[in-house]
């Protein structure tokens, strides 16, 4: 926690920009927040609109077998996030957590796992549902969504929310397919920064994986340079904020979800995630809490 983080976020709601709603992480965004968003999403559509890409729309939430097959728990069990339902089916069940609210013990205790999990990013429910139609077609596959996502990680950040919007072009194919996909993006999100006016910088990067086998995941994942990740500082300049990732996982989704290229080969997998908050929140750093105020041809990529 900062003094900067803390004093942006107060800034903010003092704007209307973002409402707090009570838990550090969860907040609710104004219209004037949203028209900044919807700008982002107008650009990263432009961005990729000669690919051809497959539009897909899910809710933000995946199933239990989805999340298992997805092996989150083996490396962010710190950030997952299960819905738990009531699961009495009488009155007395019934009374009983009624009488436990009303001694204001934990009537949490009484929930029961309802078979949905939350999204922890927004490609993930696209592995099974492509893995289901058989193997790729030659070209691969390549899809475009768009998602809130939870994360356990609890924030006076503005920049670090529990729920935020993640907008993903997923790559499925060969080596060479997925590799140049994600090269091509970070060029692209590199120009669209320049656009937009923001300072940025490239680095390599690691997940924020658990314990101990976590640390040499980590550690993996940067010597083969495997999560590329847009930097701009936001509340700090020593520790800028990644508003976009860039991720190659090779064949560890594919193998999760027994995703097959045309070959009969296991597919690579790749994506570019735009943090959509995170860009919202570099540019009303950058530019100013007032969007009228912005650099007329910022405010015209954004076509806002
Ligand atoms: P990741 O899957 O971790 O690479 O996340 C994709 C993008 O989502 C990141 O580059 C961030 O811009 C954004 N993001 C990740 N975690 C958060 C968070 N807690 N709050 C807001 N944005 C986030
Ligand atoms: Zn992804």
């Amino acid at each position: 926690m900062s003094d900067a983080q803390l004093q942006f976020r107060e800034e903010l709601i003092q704007h209307g920009l973002l409402l707090p709603m009570g838990v550090d992480g969860l907040l609710g965004r104004s219209g004037g927040f949203e028209r900044i968003i919807e700008g982002i999403d107008r650009c990263a559509t432009r961005l990729g609109k000669d690919d051809g890409a497959e539009v897909l729309r899910f809710p933000p939430a995946i199933s239990q077998r989805t999340f298992e097959e997805s092996e989150y728990m083996k490396s962010f069990p710190q950030l997952a996030g299960t819905v738990h339902a009531f699961a009495g089916t009488n009155d007395r069940a019934h009374a009983e957590l009624l009488a436990i609210m009303e001694r204001k013990e934990d009537w949490t205790a009484q929930q029961k796992a309802t078979e949905l999990v939350l999204t922890p990013a927004a490609c993930y429910p696209v592995y099974p549902t492509l893995a289901a139609r058989g193997p790729l077609g030659a070209d691969g596959a390549l899809l475009d969504v768009f998602s809130y996502c939870f994360r356990h990680e609890p924030s006076v950040d503005p920049a670090r929310m529990q729920l935020f919007r993640m907008r993903e072009y997923v790559r499925i194919g060969s080596p060479e397919q997925v590799q140049t996909f994600r090269e091509m993006w970070i060029e692209r999100a590199k120009a669209l920064m320049t656009d937009l006016e923001l300072p940025f910088a490239l680095d390599v990067a690691n997940d924020p994986f658990f314990g101990r086998t976590g640390r040499m995941l980590a550690t993996n994942q940067r010597e083969q340079t495997l999560k590329w990740e847009l930097l701009i500082p936001i509340t700090s300049t020593e520790k800028p904020t990644a508003c976009l990732s860039f991720n190659y996982h090779k064949d560890k989704f594919a193998t999760n979800w027994k995703l097959q290229q045309a070959s009969g080969e296991l597919a690579h997998t790749a994506c570019v995630g735009f943090g959509m908050e995170r860009i919202a929140l570099a540019l009303i750093k950058h530019h100013g809490f007032d969007q009228r105020t912005w650099p007329t041809s910022v405010r015209e990529h954004l076509r806002l």
